[in-house]
């Protein structure tokens, strides 16, 4: 008898094109191949490794806010190109392939609504249109919410998504919108108001250096890059290597920069315990 005979049944192996597109996603922390209903479910947060996948601002709003009580502020103000910007994109072009790819007008929503049925102002970055990054219209929206919060005395809450710091397509324009981000809140804080600011895989320069490193709480999602200058660069300049876990939420957490770190599915009821405690 043979001893490697032909097996009585039939190996049935699932080649990747066999896989129906949109239904499966790689976990960018372990490797795995995750079912997207099952992610979606998890809230995007791998259920293996808890590696935290990117949230769309729409999203974030939707897992935050009580359902049907978002109102948004100002949806229609839309970017202007006040350089004419031209590279190998031009700054028009980069906004118009943003826009379709991700729905939105701009890298910001802002409005209020209902968090556990306490009334906030909260304004979100999606760090998936031109890396989140601040113009004029992120800086603006920000402003304006933070304004209407000030004035009508509610908390705020900011959940940033931003890789790209100031938008340096509009140059100065948008480093003007840290300082005037940083002056509203400040005009906030004086009115014995308080401001939650949650930061999310990337936060970094111009955001992080403005209102994403102000808030009277500074959580984080786990294993986010947080930073002013990015760990490529620095490593650069300083000719040393960098150490590891450098800039992520669990080494800026030791070294004092952030006050918590919060898992994705428990962001809601830390939030809604804080607003009770802060109130
Ligand atoms: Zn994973």
């Amino acid at each position: 008898m043979a001893i490697f005979g032909k097996p009585k049944y039939t190996i049935v192996r699932l080649r990747k094109r066999d896989m129906p597109d949109g239904l499966w996603t790689k976990c960018e922390g372990c490797s795995e191949t995750l079912y997207n209903k099952t992610l979606e479910e998890n809230l995007k947060v791998c259920p293996k490794c808890n590696y935290h996948f990117i949230l769309g601002a729409g999203e974030r709003i939707k897992i935050l806010i009580d359902t049907d009580t978002f109102k948004e502020y100002d949806s229609d103000m839309l970017p202007a190109d006040p350089l004419n910007f031209k590279g190998p994109k031009t700054y028009k072009e980069k906004i118009m392939q943003d826009q379709g790819l991700t729905g939105l007008k701009e890298a910001a929503i802002t409005g209020e609504g209902l968090l556990d049925k306490k009334r906030i102002a909260i304004a979100v970055t999606d760090s998936r249109f031109i890396m989140g990054s601040m113009g004029s219209v992120v800086g603006e929206k920000i402003t304006k919410a933070i304004e209407t919060a000030t004035k009508e005395r509610m908390p705020v809450i900011i959940i940033s998504g931003s890789g790209g710091g100031a938008r340096m397509y509009e140059g100065m324009f948008s480093l003007m919108q840290m300082a005037k981000t940083s002056s509203a809140l400040s005009y906030h804080h004086k009115q014995g108001l308080f401001y939650i600011s949650v930061l999310t895989n990337p936060t970094m320069a111009g955001v992080m250096a403005s209102f994403a490193g102000l808030g009277d709480i500074i959580i984080a999602e786990p294993n986010a890059l947080i930073g002013f200058t990015g760990p490529r660069v620095i490593e650069q300049t300083i000719r040393q290597k960098l150490p590891s876990g450098f800039q992520r939420s669990e080494f800026v957490l030791e070294h004092g920069l952030i006050d918590m770190i919060v898992n994705r599915k428990n962001l809601k009821l830390t939030l809604s315990q804080l607003l009770d405690y802060l109130s």
